[in-house]
């Protein structure tokens, strides 16, 4: 029988839980759309780079209903964009992802989703909490500016504690929008007209996307 979404619950399932998924996926996906993967084998043409959070949650081609062979995906802790380096010297995921998107895959559009309740976001302020997280300690300096921001309107009773996850969590879209910007070569392509950047807010609970109006310098919910 098809397992549905509300079937998993929270308690501990063993490895078998993803065989199954394996069968499910080869009867009831792959072989009613066999000529489309066959041809999908071939090659792929991705339109968008989609940079989005691994928080379990945030599936890209669910919420936005595309097809294996359109997006482009990089997921980490926080959909973070590492500062531009010209060189390079270390091994660095998110940002050889942006590279291959943009300079070999040529996509039109790049999203960096972030979402609600996102822990990442939420450990800015938790610094205590992920001592024994050296490594996500590290990753997460690339939000600092945002918690900086956060804080300082705190500061000035501008925002209250309750809102002060969903205000990290969507200046942290617009800061890491900001870090595509300074790649020269993604400046380059978006001052041609040839590559769109969008920052979006994804509402878990509410299955709402916001995206970032840089004019009005707001979410504006996609209808
Ligand atoms: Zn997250």
């Amino acid at each position: 029988m098809k397992k549905t979404p509300e079937d998993n619950s929270s308690t501990p399932i063993d490895y078998n839980r993803l065989f199954e998924g394996i069968r499910d996926f080869k009867a009831n996906e792959f072989i009613p759309r066999q000529q489309f993967f066959e041809e999908l084998g071939q090659q792929q043409k991705p339109h968008t780079l989609f940079i989005g959070c691994s928080d379990s949650r945030v599936v890209p081609h669910l919420i936005t209903q595309t097809f294996p062979g359109e997006l482009f995906v990089v997921r980490n802790i926080a959909n973070l964009v590492p500062f531009y380096k010209k060189h390079a010297d270390t091994y660095l995921a998110t940002t050889s992802v942006i590279e291959y998107a943009v300079n070999q895959m040529n996509v039109s559009n790049i999203v960096v989703c972030g979402h609600s309740n996102c822990g990442g976001c939420a450990a800015l302020y938790q610094d205590k909490e992920i001592k024994h997280l050296p490594h996500t300690k590290k990753w997460l300096e690339l939000a600092s500016p945002v918690k900086a921001l956060v804080e300082e309107k705190i500061a000035k009773n501008k925002i209250n504690l309750e809102e002060r996850s969903a205000l990290t969590e969507k200046l942290n879209v617009v800061e890491q929008v900001n870090h595509l910007m300074k790649y020269p070569y993604i400046r380059k392509r978006v001052k041609e007209g040839t590559l769109t950047i969008m920052g979006w807010y994804y509402h878990i609970d509410k299955g709402e996307i916001y995206n970032y109006d840089k004019k009005l310098k707001r979410f504006i919910r996609v209808d």
